[in-house]
């Protein structure tokens, strides 16, 4: 078993979902925030703590605590520019591990710009990963 961390996961669509979902199954703590109501209900049986929040606003993640937590997600699609404001505002509060997913280049050249200290882009790193499986695969099957 990992040792048990806190984390907070920004955004719960499939993606943010699916990493909160495991990182409770691996037995870390997670607090999930979405600014929609919906989503939020969902992961409150699922997550430790689940809060109604828009993570651009620096104020709330402040009275949140978020400065204390050392690795956040942040799991905001469409919204570039809210996801790149959220990143910022947790650089500036003093976050250890900021991940956050990209959309397009443009993104993540000022995610890197900005200090995130991981970028991820899930459709296309899956694709990547599915191929080598998949060229793995032929090549044991001759
Ligand atoms: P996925 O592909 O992971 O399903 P997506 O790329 O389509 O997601 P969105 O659905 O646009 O991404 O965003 C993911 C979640 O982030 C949504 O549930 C949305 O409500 C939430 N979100 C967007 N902006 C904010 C914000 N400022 N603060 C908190 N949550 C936000």
């Amino acid at each position: 078993m990992p040792e048990r961390k806190q984390f907070v996961v920004i955004g719960l669509g499939r993606f943010g979902g699916s990493v909160c979902k495991e990182l409770v199954n691996q037995g870390h703590e997670v607090l999930a925030m979405d600014t929609d109501e919906e989503k939020v209900n969902i992961y409150a049986n699922i997550a430790t703590h689940a809060v109604v929040a828009n993570s651009t606003d620096e104020s709330a993640l402040k009275s949140l605590g978020i400065r204390n937590f050392d690795n956040v997600v942040v799991a905001i699609g469409d919204n570039i520019q809210a996801s790149i404001l959220t990143t910022l505002v947790l650089k500036e509060m003093g976050v250890k591990n900021v991940l956050v997913k990209a959309k397009n280049d443009y993104h993540h050249k000022v995610l890197e710009k900005i200090g995130a200290d991981q970028i991820v882009h899930p459709e296309m790193d899956m694709g990547r990963r599915v191929a080598q499986q998949m060229s793995d695969e032929k090549v044991i099957d001759f």
